[in-house]
């Protein structure tokens, strides 16, 4: 195997994989790069704090935790996160529970904040002496079609030409990586809502056990949780609204009548730490690959976050081509580089349908259509009722094995 080593202080570097973007597909391919001996330098725009505070997704596959644990960063997650055994769906004022252990032979989800998922790779990556430069800017790709693309970037004062043998774009919707392939190389696929989600933090005991689904006439809710002590709760909202226009008593008043039940169970407020709107939409890029460039993670596919599979998808992209590159130093054989974006997109878009058809379900599309309505709570009806409706939303919930 090449062995080089990345020296840090010249203009002039080389290494096995330059990775860009630190967020969880960047940050975990350096931990399974270093499992097979091969460097990495990660390039981050944003500092270390910046990115470690960031609070975004937070329900994590078995697949994950499970990788988590195989790169031994899973002993926080253990002790602060929270196994939960199911979701609850809620329509027409009743709960309905699904139960994953039962429907999916044993399988469970674990709940820890994505920016606890970023901190924890983060101290363990730089504990082992891993190269993670914050700060970065001007990240350029060049010669991404050769034997030894370059990521160009400027760092501390100094600009800096990285010589590496794989580029893997792990920096997100709007990163740069994408947008080094030629447009003509790729297709995209893309589906816009019209409505997006206004979420809140709030420092509240959470007023549910599990996460709660929640289809009503005025919208969607969600009721999610970080912590015995954090709250994290959704409204469905035209993605255009301002956050201005909604004080924290009107989001608390809307809150209660979506989620309201006939039975005896109310919500508890608390204060509100964070709120902002996000739009939602689906997107796919295709191939994942160009020369020896590769996507992973939202640089390549975007969900909804009704599934709650960004991040998890993310990983998943990672593990195939950790995989992939080692196999190639290993033998020198392409077939698993070939192969990576095929391998990948086949769970993208399994997610990508699983994602779409909750949110479908879940939400009031604009215009009060009644058959669609009617549609709507007939498939939540099915979905309650029926186990093998149940099975299958269980199923793609906690993560496929098979894909
Ligand atoms: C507001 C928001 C809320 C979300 N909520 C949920 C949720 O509830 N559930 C869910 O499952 N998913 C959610 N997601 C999606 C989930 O967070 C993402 O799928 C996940 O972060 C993908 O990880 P990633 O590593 O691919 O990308 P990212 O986490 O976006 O990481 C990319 C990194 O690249 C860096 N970067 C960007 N450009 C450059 C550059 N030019 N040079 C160097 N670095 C660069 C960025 O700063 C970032 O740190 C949410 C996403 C957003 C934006």
């Amino acid at each position: 195997m090449a062995a080089f080593a990345a020296d840090g202080n010249g203009s002039d570097m080389h290494t096995q994989v330059g990775i860009v973007g630190a967020g969880p597909a960047g940050l975990m391919l350096s931990h399974l790069l270093a499992r097979h001996g091969i460097d990495s330098v990660v390039l981050e725009a944003r500092d270390r704090d910046y990115v470690e505070a960031r609070v975004r997704a937070g329900v994590l596959e078995q697949g994950t935790v499970d990788l988590l644990d195989e790169i031994g960063s899973g002993e926080r997650m253990h002790r602060e996160g929270l196994v939960h055994e199911g979701i609850e769906l809620r329509f027409d004022r009743t709960p309905h529970r699904i139960d994953f252990p039962a429907l999916t032979g044993g399988r469970t989800i674990m709940l820890y904040g994505q920016q606890e998922v970023v901190k924890d790779l983060i101290a363990a990556r730089l504990a082992a002496g891993g190269d993670v430069r914050f700060e970065v800017s001007d990240v350029r790709l060049d010669k991404i079609d050769s034997a030894e693309p370059v990521l160009s970037f400027r760092h501390d004062g100094r600009d800096i030409d990285l010589r590496c043998d794989f580029i893997a774009g792990c920096d997100g919707f709007h990163g740069v990586s994408r947008e080094a392939i030629p447009r003509s190389e790729l297709t995209e696929y893309h589906r816009e809502y019209p409505f997006g989600w206004l979420g809140i933090l709030a420092a509240v005991a959470p007023s549910a056990d599990e996460v709660t689904y929640t289809y009503t006439d005025r919208g969607f809710a969600l009721m999610s949780l970080r912590s015995p002590t954090l709250s994290r709760l959704y409204l469905q909202v035209d993605p255009n609204d301002d956050i201005a226009n909604w004080p924290d008593r009107r989001i608390w008043d809307e809150l209660h009548t979506r989620l309201a039940i006939d039975s005896d169970w109310s919500l508890t407020e608390g204060p509100i730490l964070e709120k902002g709107i996000t739009a939602m939409r689906s997107f796919v890029v295709e191939p994942m690959r160009c020369g020896r460039l590769f996507l992973a993670g939202d640089a390549a596919h975007i969900v909804p976050p009704t599934g709650a599979k960004g991040m998890n998808l993310a990983i998943a992209d990672v593990a195939v081509l950790a995989d992939a590159i080692a196999h190639w130093y290993d033998s020198g054989s392409e077939t698993g580089l070939d192969e990576y974006s095929a391998t990948a997109l086949r769970r993208v878009w399994r997610a990508q349908h699983f994602s779409w058809w909750m949110t479908s379900m879940l939400h009031r599309f604009g215009d009060d259509d009644p058959y669609q309505r009617q549609l709507q709570l007939s498939q939540l009806r099915y979905t309650v009722a029926s186990p093998a409706a149940a099975a299958s939303l269980a199923e793609n919930y906690v993560g496929l094995l098979k894909v």
